[in-house]
């Protein structure tokens, strides 16, 4: 097995839920804990934005647990815009640092 494979295995076996963790929440990924948690005002707010511009949300007092395909998916999604926000901010600093030189 390739290094590479071998990495990307290993994050979704990360990524997949153990027996005794609680679910994750198909409407708001782990920040709910299933309920247990209020979710942040902030998004609270982003919700209530998006809702007034007719754009589709999720309900914010329904908890509904992630099947193992859907939690992997979401990690990937996760996982990707962390990259790809990680590649822009690199990009600005080098431009940045070759203004500053
Ligand atoms: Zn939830």
């Amino acid at each position: 097995m390739n290094r590479r494979l071998g990495m990307r295995l290993s994050r979704l076996e990360e990524a997949a839920p153990k027996p005794s963790e609680t679910p994750w929440c198909r409407h708001h990924g782990p920040a709910c804990q299933m309920g247990a948690e209020p979710l942040s005002d902030l998004y609270v707010l982003i919700i209530e934005a998006k809702r007034s511009v007719g754009q589709p949300v999720p309900p914010l007092d329904e908890h509904v647990p992630m099947t193992a395909a859907e939690r992997i998916r979401y990690e990937q999604e996760v996982t990707g815009l962390i990259a790809e926000k990680k590649a822009e901010n690199d990009a600005a600093m080098a431009e940045l640092r070759g203004e500053v030189l």
